[in-house]
């Protein structure tokens, strides 16, 4: 028998938005559900004082598989994304959410809610917070496809007893990221620096006001390398980003800092992926998608959460 009912999905990321968009178009029912204040996971805009935004996820988009492809050409068509600084890049605009939000569009997005148990009933499931509080207004699922990082997909699934064999396995660097503005010129030469040394402190270096659609100039976004990084991950924000400016001021010219403040990814780079598109249990009416599966690339996240809807649209047949 197919599982033909209103799907859930957990996590509004690059994965999650694709597979919602996906079954939508297919005439599926679909609830997506996110802990964050809005959509786009690691395709993230963050707001600074007054008018400073940094993009302090995903610093760029590129396309390779066709399907892929079409769609930046879209996005960049009607103004969604737009091309950066050579070299194939593309960026969300005005923001690295704006390409995530354009694939929800129409679909029923439920932001700030924290997804902390499955709850199986028959064979459909219903969603809760850790606390046990019903979400999605107690709705019953026939399927939940998780698109969260794996260690909190793996929490899941133990909520319910329950596993996906391969979610265990994937295996993240962390990355602490560095947002800055300054009064100083904009880095010279090129809009990015990168630094492959595993040993740097400093791994990437960005002009962020040089993206099309941000403000101009002085503001910077650096990545700590994943090595920095791990080493440092417990450490308090306020520190971090005072050590990371004093990297940065070896590399780069540095005026008068007007802001700065550091984010932790504690999963930012996937550096064991599944090796599948997706992972998939029909007769539980579980699944798993996102970057995890693939490798450590939006377009690999966005390619993996299409053939997690495939696959659910396929066994309903
Ligand atoms: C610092 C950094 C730099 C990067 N640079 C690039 C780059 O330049 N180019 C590139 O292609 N890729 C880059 N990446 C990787 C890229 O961002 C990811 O591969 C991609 O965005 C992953 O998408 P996803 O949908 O799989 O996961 P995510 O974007 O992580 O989405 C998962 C979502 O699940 C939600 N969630 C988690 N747990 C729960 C829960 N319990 N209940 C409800 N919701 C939950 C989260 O809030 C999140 O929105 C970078 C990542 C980072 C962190």
């Amino acid at each position: 028998m197919g599982r033909d009912g209103t799907i859930a999905i957990i996590g509004a990321g690059i994965a999650g938005a694709a597979a919602s968009r996906r079954l939508s178009e297919a005439g599926r029912s679909v609830v997506v559900l996110d802990k964050g204040r809005g959509p786009g996971g690691r395709m993230a805009t963050r707001r600074g004082p007054g008018s400073l935004r940094f993009d302090h996820g995903a610093q760029y988009v590129t396309a390779r598989d066709p399907r892929f492809v079409a769609l930046v050409e879209a996005w960049t068509a009607r103004g969604v994304a737009a091309p950066w600084g050579g070299a194939e890049r593309f960026v969300g605009t005005p923001g690295m959410t704006a390409p995530v939000r354009d694939l929800l569009d129409g679909v029923d997005l439920r932001c700030g809610r924290a997804v902390g148990r499955l709850v199986r009933e028959g064979r459909h499931w219903r969603l809760a917070e850790a606390d046990g509080t019903a979400l999605a207004d107690g709705m019953t699922f026939s399927s939940v496809l998780l698109t969260c990082p794996s260690p909190q997909s793996l929490a899941l699934l133990a909520s319910a007893g329950e596993s996906l064999p391969g979610v265990a396995d994937v295996r993240y660097a962390p990355c602490w990221t560095l947002m800055l503005a300054h009064d100083g010129p904009p880095l010279p030469g090129a809009p990015v620096r990168e630094d492959r040394d595993p040993d740097a402190t400093i791994a990437w270096v960005a002009e962020n006001g040089s993206k099309p659609g941000r403000e101009a100039g002085g503001t910077i976004v650096a990545h700590a390398s994943p090595s920095w990084s791990r080493a440092n991950l417990e450490c308090a924000a306020d520190d971090v980003a005072e050590r990371l400016v004093t990297a940065l001021r070896d590399r780069v010219p540095l005026g008068e800092i007007r802001y700065r403040a550091a984010h932790r990814w504690r999963y930012a780079a996937v550096e064991q992926a599944v090796g599948e598109p997706c992972l998939f249990a029909p007769a539980a009416g579980l699944g798993f998608a996102g970057d995890g599966c693939l490798g450590p690339r939006v377009e690999f996240a966005y390619l993996s959460g299409l053939a997690l809807a495939e696959r659910a649209i396929a066994e309903a047949a």
